[in-house]
């Protein structure tokens, strides 16, 4: 399979059948994010430990196929590390978006690197940076709505 249908493919995959999307019972931060550009809507779930550990994660609302597979594919990431190598994730991801970052960087990425092609879609870089902006407000910011669940009633709509 050639390199950019194996990359679509994850894209799909991740937005047809994201691992990740729901709600958390008590999430620590949750945070609306949206794109109005395209229509974008999403909130990110976080729950932190005491060592600053990111232990769970959901993102749940409406987007894109873009939008929600890049979610879905930062949450696989960042589950499971420190707030700060989570951050680290972040740069590494604005950095390929807007072509600046090393091979190791994009390759630090995982899944997320099928991403890369964005950078030359100008129009669609809001829709894949939507949840990692999202997530750099609420780590690195400490932007959050509230410890309890989903206030939206848009996100019990969406549910499949
Ligand atoms: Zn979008």
């Amino acid at each position: 399979m050639e390199l950019k249908n194996l990359y679509r493919e994850i894209v799909n995959e991740h937005n047809l059948h994201p691992i990740h999307k729901g709600d958390l019972e008590n999430p620590s931060m949750i945070l609306n994010g949206v794109n109005p550009s395209c229509g974008d809507d999403i909130y990110l779930q976080l729950q932190i430990d005491e060592n600053d550990m990111v232990t769970d994660g959901k993102f749940n609302g409406s987007g894109c196929a873009i939008s929600q597979a890049s979610a879905d594919m930062m949450l696989d990431l960042i589950i499971g590390k420190s707030k700060d190598e989570a951050l680290k994730y972040a740069e590494n991801f604005m950095g390929m978006v807007r072509s600046t970052a090393s091979p190791e960087e994009i390759e630090s990425l995982e899944e997320a690197a099928a991403l890369e092609d964005i950078a030359h879609m100008p129009a669609r870089v809001k829709c894949a940076t939507l949840g990692w902006k999202t997530m750099q407000r609420m780590l690195r910011d400490g932007e959050t709505e509230g410890g309890m669940s989903a206030p939206c009633g848009v996100c019990s709509t969406d549910d499949k």
